[in-house]
Formats: structure tokens, sequence, C-alpha cells
């Protein structure tokens, strides 16, 4: 359509001036990342064909960006030969973010755009993929007007101004002054490193600006071009793509159909103001819900609520939100030492101790006093929801809604499914999730749900691999080397070793079939609960938060290995990565098989946004695919013939033994 009209308007002898703007506050989001490397991206006009007609055009093109511009539809406007903008307006490139480069001309042309005194700004838009505000842009010279009040009135203002001139700039002919261009790019590769480690795309971003600088306009062109078809195949786009992907469809449900209308829901109470129901609060408090907390002491709510004003002071303190937002904030906030105050509410998240005669109390009384058509969730980790559900006379109103700590920072949201749960529950939990700006992903009933339950596996072999010779330091080395952002003993840690201990002895009383390692026992015997004691798997010495070599953890895993008997031997940095990653993948095939989780790349979603998977790589069950399950079984077969092997644990699922030997992956294509 583009296309057409400025065939008209080059050919009509009135106009003497072009203007392409969008509708709706948008003026273009870019290209439709589905069509990627499909027929659909090349059709007539492609963005290329449109871009040399209006960087050639008769007559000037105004791009008139009036409201966000995104990827290829900031490359039109850099083709233009001028730009003005809305205020409001934020211009961006964000093609890192899905592993490529722009490449339509957006880096050489961004690059010439900001010049040398600007070049700076140009290479973080380029490497971070952050839009800019127009404001900073037109500072910078990228933006010839910003247009305060009536922007159209202000765009034909423009273009009559500049309609008499005889010459109308072209991006494609400036070059760029720039001193010392050796050191610049020396330290942008350094900042990109240290920044982005393991993510091709930002560096080579960096390479498309210097040769937007060192040279002429249609070799670097023809650079960015090449480099962009390059990046196009690497594994990090396909998983980046994967992960854009698969958060949508996780909010698809196979058996709800779209004509299940959600509950309202305004009013939400929170029961437990611990760890968990703080965050859930501030959650719920940072949308604008109505919140009342309760507690069953005063101290406990004292403390609750200290902490809910401790966090929003520090997002006053940080510039997030100011002093006003935080009062009417904490002005939607009831506490209370009263259970039936939850009458009125919409909502009722419990988050109070892990035991099953304290949720049964809890959920009791919910059914007591909760209005009919209430919805009444649980915050639980690792209880039967189910169960839960039957403690009331309204099971399909039951759910669980399982959030990550910190509740009001950590993006997953497990929607725990019970046998009874009703449909419109669940759309009104998949809607909720949403607006608190959680990523929500179903999971039906068993123990850990998708999240916790693959960990399980995944620590089980952390501690194995101890037990066999490696080090806590090797083993957290080799996983945060393959990208996650923190390995299993530093995770431990931070998060307590003490709960993980909790759980083990809960297991070694109700699955003994199950093996462990001990070791993890004998560092909480220990006392080393991890940075609260100031020591666990690494020491801590006053109050750091980056543990140091334990001399004493060592000693306490050497004697373990004696009293286990195992022969400690060198493990290699790959059977580490592989043994914990693979353990992941094992058990959420299994997972899919049991019909717990809905899809592969929900299992992915999970992994990506609540356990500090390296996004660049997909979540596991991507992983495996680009791995190759026939390379992933066999791998597996090999440490089931380990001498400390678990080699149950190692038999291949169904699932994916027969997707190996079809030559399938997990995430269909
Ligand atoms: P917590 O011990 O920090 O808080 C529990 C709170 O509940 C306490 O303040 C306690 O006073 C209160 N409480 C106990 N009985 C109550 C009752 N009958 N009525 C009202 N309040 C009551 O525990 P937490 O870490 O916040 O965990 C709460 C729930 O969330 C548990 O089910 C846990 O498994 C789950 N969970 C925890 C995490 C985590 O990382 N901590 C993550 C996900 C889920």
């Amino acid at each position: 359509a583009v296309g057409a009209a400025l065939d008209r308007a080059f050919a009509d002898p009135a106009v003497q001036a072009v203007a392409i703007t969008g509708g709706n506050g948008l003026f273009t989001g870019g290209a439709d990342i589905r069509e990627f490397g499909q027929p659909a991206a090349q059709r007539k006009p492609t963005l290329h064909e449109l871009i040399a007609r209006i960087d050639a055009a008769p007559k000037p093109v105004i791009a008139a960006i009036n409201g966000i511009s995104m990827g290829g539809g900031t490359e039109i406007s850099l083709a233009c030969q001028y730009r003005v903008a809305a205020a409001q307006a934020r211009i961006g490139l964000p093609e890192v973010k899905i592993g490529i480069i722009p490449g339509a001309g957006g880096t050489q042309r961004l690059t010439r755009a900001a010049g040398g005194q600007y070049l700076a700004l140009a290479l973080e838009m380029i490497v971070s993929g952050e839009p800019q505000p127009a404001t900073r842009l037109k500072e910078a010279g990228v933006v010839d007007r910003v247009i305060d009040g009536d922007f159209l009135a202000g765009v034909a203002r423009f273009a009559r101004e500049i309609a008499g001139r005889t010459h109308h700039p072209r991006l494609a002919d400036r070059t760029i002054a720039l001193e010392d261009a050796d050191g610049f790019f020396a330290r942008a590769r350094a900042d990109v490193n240290k920044r982005f480690p393991r993510l091709t795309a930002r560096g080579r971003a960096v390479d498309a600006i210097e040769a937007a600088v060192r040279r002429p306009f249609a070799e670097g062109l023809q650079f960015e071009y090449d480099t962009f078809m390059a990046l196009l195949e690497t594994t990090e786009s396909h998983a980046l793509r994967h992960a854009f992907f698969a958060e949508r469809t996780a909010t698809h449900i196979a058996d709800l159909p779209k004509s299940v209308a959600p509950r309202k829901i305004e009013r939400v109470a929170v029961i437990g103001a611990g760890t968990m129901g703080c965050g859930i609060a501030l959650a719920f408090l940072g949308a604008g819900f109505a919140v009342a907390l309760i507690e069953t002491s005063a101290e406990a709510l004292q403390r609750g609520l200290a902490t809910i004003t401790g966090v929003l002071d520090g997002q006053v303190g940080k510039g997030r939100i100011d002093a006003a937002t935080r009062d009417t904030t904490l002005a939607r906030l009831t506490p209370s030492l009263s259970l039936p105050q939850i009458g009125n509410a919409d909502l009722i998240i419990e988050a109070v101790f892990e035991e099953l005669a304290v949720k049964r109390s809890v959920f009791e009384a919910l059914d007591r006093f909760a209005r009919p058509g209430a919805i009444l969730a649980t915050n639980t980790s690792t209880l039967d929801v189910d169960a839960i559900a039957a403690f009331t006379r309204r099971p399909a109103d039951v759910l669980g809604l399982h959030f990550f700590s910190p509740a009001h920072v950590m993006r997953l949201l497990e929607v725990v499914r019970g046998k009874a749960t009703a449909p419109e529950v669940l759309a009104t939990a998949m809607g909720l999730a949403k607006k608190i700006g959680k990523t929500a992903v179903v999971s039906r009933v068993c123990d850990g749900f998708i999240g916790n339950r693959m960990l399980e596996q995944y620590l089980r072999q952390a501690m194995f691999l101890v037990d066999e010779g490696a080090a806590p330091e090797a083993i957290d080395a080799a996983i945060e080397e393959f990208g996650f952002a923190m390995g299993p003993f530093r995770m431990s840690d931070l998060a307590g070793n003490d709960v993980g201990w909790l759980i083990r002895k809960r297991r070694y009383a109700e699955s003994p079939s199950i093996a462990y390692s001990r070791v993890a026992d004998r560092i909480c015997e220990a006392g080393r609960f991890g940075q609260k004691t100031g020591k666990g798997w690494y020491d801590y010495p006053k109050g750091e938060r980056r543990g140091v070599h334990s001399p004493e953890a060592a000693a306490i895993i050497a004697a373990w290995r004696v009293e286990c008997g195992a022969a400690p031997r060198a493990i290699a940095a790959r059977e580490i990565v592989e043994r914990l990653v693979y353990a992941l993948v094992n058990e959420g095939a299994r997972i899919l098989e049991e019909g717990i989780a809905q899809r592969a790349s929900d299992i992915d979603v999970i992994y990506l946004t609540g356990y500090g998977f390296p996004a660049f790589r997909g979540g596991p069950m991507f992983h495996a695919d680009s791995v190759g399950l026939a390379g992933v079984v066999q791998a597996m077969n090999g440490f089931a013939a380990l001498a400390h092997g678990d080699a149950g644990f190692w038999k291949p699922a169904p699932l994916l033994q027969q997707l190996a030997s079809q030559g399938a992956t997990f995430n269909r294509p």
C-alpha cells in the first residue's frame, strides 16, 4: 500500500513533498518476524525495494513518526530525506534482541545520521536494541524536528518549509568524521563483550557500525546485509525467535474456548505476609489492585508491612516511582488480622507455611468466608493442589498460582490447573497474569509442577557430580559459561540450603527409592545454610554477596566422598553441562508425556523466565532439539553407564526415545 501511494504522489505534479505516517500511536512495528526466511518476506515491494525507492525519490519524503517506530519502520524513516516526530515518539532498532542486526540499511544510516559526535548514542541504540525517545534523537540530529501539539498540522507546516528547497539531504551521502576510530571501536567491543557475553549479534552490530564509519555507503550496506543473512541462520537467532513466540503461545490453552469469559477481579486478598505474600501483594498493588493482607499475629503483619514499605521506598530512591505513587499504592493496601475480612475479595491467594494441615485450616476458613464466585488460589510449591481444593466445597474455584521469589520481580507465574478448576477460573488467572506483568504458563498438578520438578533432577545431578570429583566452583563455572545466570551452588546459597534440605527430608520419607547424594545434607548439618549464615557451599566473609572458595566446605565434601566410597575423577566442563541440562530435558520429556505441560515450548518459557536458562539457547527443550535428540540420547546412555550413574534416571523418557529415533524434535518447526 505504501508503494502504490508513493507512485501516485511521485506522479502527481501538484505534490511537492510526501509524508509517511502511521496510526494509533504506531509508526510501524517493523517486520513480521514469522516471515523471516519464508516466501512471505519476498512479497513485493520488499522492504529493500521500498527503501531504495524512497532513497532515490524525485521529491522529498518525510517520515512523520507519530509514535513507536521499530526495526524495518525505523529503517524506512532513515531512508527518508527528513524525519519529524511526535514528542512522545520512541524510535528503535531492536533486531539484536532476536539475534540479528538491522538488514535494510539501519546500521549504516543511523550511524551516519548521528555522526561522529553522537556515534556512541547510535551504537548504544543498535547494540542494546532499546528504543530512544525522539527528543533525544533530535539533539543528535537524527530527527529534524519534534512536533508538539497537532501532529499532522505540524508535519504539513514542515513539508511546506522544505518543499521549496533545492537540495534535500540523503543520509547515504554523508561521511562520518571520527577521531581515533581504532580506540572507539576497541572500547565498544570490550564493553559489548562484558555486557553481552556469548551473544554474537551484539558484537556483529559493532562490526556493521564500524563498516559504516570506515567504508563507502554501498560497501557498508552490502556488509550489513551479508551479516544479517548469516545471523539469520545462527542458533542464537533461532533460539531468540523461538523464545519470543513461545511466550505468546503459552497463553493459548488447547481446551479453553475463547468464548469463556473471565471473572471480574478488583479486590485481592493475600493470606500470609511472609516472603511470598509480601511479593505477591506488591505485584498486585503495583498493577493498581486493592489488596488486603492477612496475618495471624501483629508482629508478622508489622514485619510484612515494613517489607512492602521498604520495597516501595527503594523504588522511590531509585527514581522508578515518585513519592506520591508510593503513597497511593500503600493507600490501596489493607492490613488485617481478621480472616473473615476476605468476604469482599474477588481473588484470594494463600501464601502461608508449606504444611498441608495449615493449608487445610486456611482453605476451610476461605470456604466459609469467601463470597460465592471468588477465586481461591494457593501459592504452594510442592503440595497437591487437588487435595487443597478438596478442603473446600467449591473445588472448581480453586487453582494454584505459583509465583517465584521475589514475586514482585520475577516474571514467571505457573498457573496450576487442578482436576476440578473451572475454565473461567483458568481464563481469569491467565488474564490477570498479563495485568500484573507476569508471563503465565499452565501446569497440571504434580509434585513440584513443571519448573521445580525438573530442577530437582538438575540439582540431584549437581550433587552427584560433587561426589564424583567436581568442585562446586567448577560446576557453577561450567554452567555459567554455558550461559546460566547462576550455577546451582551459588543459587542454593542465595535461596538458603535449608529449603532444599527440608524438601529432601520429605522425599527420603515419601520416596525412598529416589537416589540422593547426602553431600548437601552434610553441608546443612554444619549450619552452612548459605548467604544468610555467611557460609554455605562458599564462604561469605564480611557479608560479601559473591562467595569465595570455602576450605571448610571442601573438607566436608572430601569427607563425604570417603564416606560414600566415590573415587573422585577429573570431570570435564562438557560432561557437567550435559548432565545438568539433559537431566532437565529428560524430566521435561516425562512432563510432556504425562500432559503436565501442554507443549515443549511452555517448558522452555518456564526455564527462560524463571530459572535463568540462557535465552540465546532457547530453553532446555529447544536446546535439546538444536543439539539433535539422537545425540542427547546417546550422551544419556553414556551417563547411565558411569560407575555412579543412576542408570534408572538416565533411561531416556519414551517420548524422547521415540522422537530421537524418528529424527524429530520436541518443538515442531
Ligand atoms: P514464609 O514463612 O516467609 O511466610 C509464611 C507466612 O504465613 C508467615 O508470615 C506466617 O506468619 C503466615 N501464616 C502462617 N499461617 C497463617 C494463617 N493461618 N493465616 C495467615 N497467615 C499465616 O513463607 P514463604 O516463603 O512466603 O512461603 C509461603 C508459601 O509460598 C509456601 O506455600 C511456599 O511453599 C510457597 N512458595 C515459596 C517460595 C519461596 O521462594 N520462598 C516460592 C514459591 C512458593
